[in-house]
């Protein structure tokens, strides 16, 4: 903020004035982070800042700063302008870890959360889809919000809520990340890049987190047992919010494997739609995350089996070896990966287009594993 634009707003509102200069600004930065929480208090077409702050929120910034009913009213007034115009929501990653204790001592019992988790549309996509209704009826309504657990890359795990949105009338419920529909018998993810996915009933996961486990695994063949193990024991360790996370919280604020395996499976799945550009439809009345993406898991691999991969006929005289024996006879080697002992082709990345594998490199590890001697007889079966 120039210091012109602050003399300017304590002429008008010279209350103001008894407050700190760090104060102010900490009154701007918190009331950024309430941002997506205001907007979704008011009606959807409104871009403005609301003329008055929602009874929550005012109560959760009254605790924040130790300010007065009155000055609290006159500071939103003076300031909601300037807060509401200026995004800094790329800037804020430091400071939205600074004020995170205060969002878990006073926001949590506010239904205020750290994350905001809305869903992306505020009105109907299905009723816009069949085109049944006018359009006042897309406007989406009924909010509800759930206790969950985020586990977080930055911050570990984090308490707060997840808001859903409901369209009466077609009986779509809207969530963060997908929406339910056809009776509520299957939910459809967003085709836009989510940031946060659902992983399990009442937790949630950040997509840089789930980006970071499947790294680890096809990066490291780290187990899903270890990702989880060190997200437990050293993200959280290392976290500065240990000590101020809520004791008496509902939900367990520790990664499970299954936890793990599910954030794998519903990630590629959702890299894969996202490359073929479709959408993720899974069923919605399942007994389990697992039973759930099991569909669409048997579906993949289908598709991958046979000649479904991008490359399988891929041949080229750094990955395939032709030849001919003592007898005359022509044969040839081509290199596969598959799993277990061909993990030493995957080291050497075999496939070598587009890298450009070294083929002696790949010729020694062939060696080391005495499958020369028998060049001419397809690899799968050497395996
Ligand atoms: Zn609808
Ligand atoms: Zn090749």
């Amino acid at each position: 903020m120039l210091l012109s634009t602050f003399v300017d707003i304590i002429g008008v509102h010279p209350t103001l004035s008894k407050l700190q200069i760090n104060d102010i600004h900490q009154f701007i930065a918190i009331a950024r982070l309430l941002k997506v929480h205001l907007s979704h208090q008011q009606p959807h077409y409104l871009t403005t800042p609301p003329t008055r702050l929602p009874a929550n929120i005012h109560e959760f910034l009254q605790c924040c700063m130790s300010l007065s009913d009155e000055t609290l009213k006159i500071a939103w007034e003076a300031l909601k302008t300037l807060i509401w115009e200026e995004d800094t929501s790329d800037k804020e990653t430091s400071l939205k870890k600074m004020y995170l204790p205060l969002f878990l001592r006073f926001g949590l019992s506010r239904n205020i959360s750290f994350i905001p988790l809305y869903p992306p549309i505020r009105t109907c996509l299905e009723c816009r889809l069949h085109n049944t209704s006018q359009n006042s009826d897309h406007i989406l309504g009924e909010g509800r919000s759930h206790p969950i657990t985020i586990f977080t890359q930055e911050c570990g795990p984090i308490p707060g809520y997840t808001h859903s949105l409901y369209c009466r009338k077609c009986n779509t419920r809207y969530h963060p990340d997908y929406y339910v529909h056809s009776k509520a018998t299957r939910r459809t993810y967003y085709g836009t890049s989510l940031a946060y996915l659902q992983i399990a009933t009442h937790y949630y996961i950040d997509r840089k987190l789930a980006e970071l486990f499947t790294s680890m695994m096809v990066n490291a063949w780290t187990s899903a047992t270890n990702c989880a193990r060190i997200y437990n024991e050293s993200l959280i360790a290392s976290s500065s919010i240990t000590d101020v996370l809520p004791p008496a919280w509902e939900y367990r604020l520790h990664m499970k494997v299954e936890d793990v395996w599910n954030t794998f499976f519903l990630q590629a799945l959702l890299l894969d739609t996202e490359e073929h550009a479709n959408l993720l439809e899974l069923p919605h009345d399942a007994s389990s995350q697992a039973a759930r993406l099991e569909e669409a898991i048997q579906s993949r691999n289908a598709l991958m089996s046979g000649t479904g991969q991008e490359h399988w006929n891929h041949a080229c005289d750094l990955c395939c070896w032709v030849h001919t024996d003592a007898m005359g006879t022509p044969g040839y080697l081509r290199s596969v990966v598959v799993d277990g002992i061909s993990i030493a082709f995957t080291i050497a990345q075999p496939p070598c287009h587009p890298c450009k594998t070294d083929s002696a490199l790949l010729i020694k590890i062939m060696t080391e594993f005495a499958l020369l001697p028998i060049a001419n007889t397809p690899l799968a079966q050497v395996l």
